[in-house]
């Protein structure tokens, strides 16, 4: 009797089986939504799915707002924020230091403050924000999955996701992307809906600090028009 090894991303029994897999990255904080050894194989684990959580952590947002409330990474240090124009750092996780590389981008500066305009490091394409969207996939699935179990999550209704997050196939669909209050600690909450002809889908709600994504990773079409803004939520189309 051993027990039940199988990758509930590429289904294999036989693989290597000896890491537990967070659900969210461990530097963002999340030391309890993980799955037990032998639901991850070691090479989905240590491959495609390590790089999508390097990918959610490089996203601007949320690597802005680390630096901001001063998380510390799991080797307890606390990050840096490097943008084309500056850099932002919070060492003593009580003060920002921001360094900047010219004055041009500081704006309505007066006795008690002044607006700074930071450009992203990186566009946000389609590209890029389909590597977002599997990063969420592989939030919210693996969520799915410690909720009710390894049978559900390998039932024919999520095959096209597994292949999805593992960057198998290409895809369209759509993130919400806003602000929110705050939370400190990773957040996702799920809900079961009906689309228009019945079949139910689960809407995702991830919110980390100030940021929030809404997203469903089963639905293709996104109901909104790209570019809405829904209650301080736009919506963005790939
Ligand atoms: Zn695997």
């Amino acid at each position: 009797m051993g027990t039940i090894q199988q990758c509930i991303f590429c289904k294999s029994t036989t693989n290597s089986f000896n890491s537990v897999e967070h659900i969210f990255p461990e530097s963002l904080g999340n030391k309890e939504k993980i799955l037990d050894k032998g639901f991850v194989c070691d090479t989905c684990n240590n491959e495609v799915l390590s790089g999508l959580d390097a990918e959610l952590l490089d996203f601007e947002g949320i690597k802005f707002m680390r630096v901001m409330n001063g998380i510390e990474s799991k080797s307890g240090k606390v990050p840096v924020a490097n943008f084309p124009n500056l850099k932002i750092e919070n060492p003593n996780k009580d003060h920002i230091k921001v360094h900047l590389q010219t004055m041009k981008h500081v704006r309505d500066q007066s006795d008690t403050g002044f607006k700074l305009d930071f450009r992203g490091t990186r566009k946000m394409d389609a590209k890029r924000l389909k590597l977002l969207a599997r990063s969420l996939y592989k939030i919210g699935y693996e969520l799915v999955c410690l909720d009710h179990g390894r049978d559900f999550v390998l039932s024919p209704r999520f095959d096209e996701v597994q292949d999805i997050i593992l960057g198998k196939k290409d895809f369209s669909g759509y993130i919400l992307m806003g602000s929110n209050e705050k939370s400190e600690n990773p957040r996702v909450s799920y809900y079961p809906l009906k689309d228009e002809q019945g079949r139910e889908f689960m809407a995702f709600d991830f919110v980390y600090l100030f940021v929030r994504f809404i997203f469903d990773m089963e639905r293709r079409e996104a109901l909104p028009e790209a570019g809405t803004k829904l209650e301080r939520m736009t919506v963005m189309k790939f």
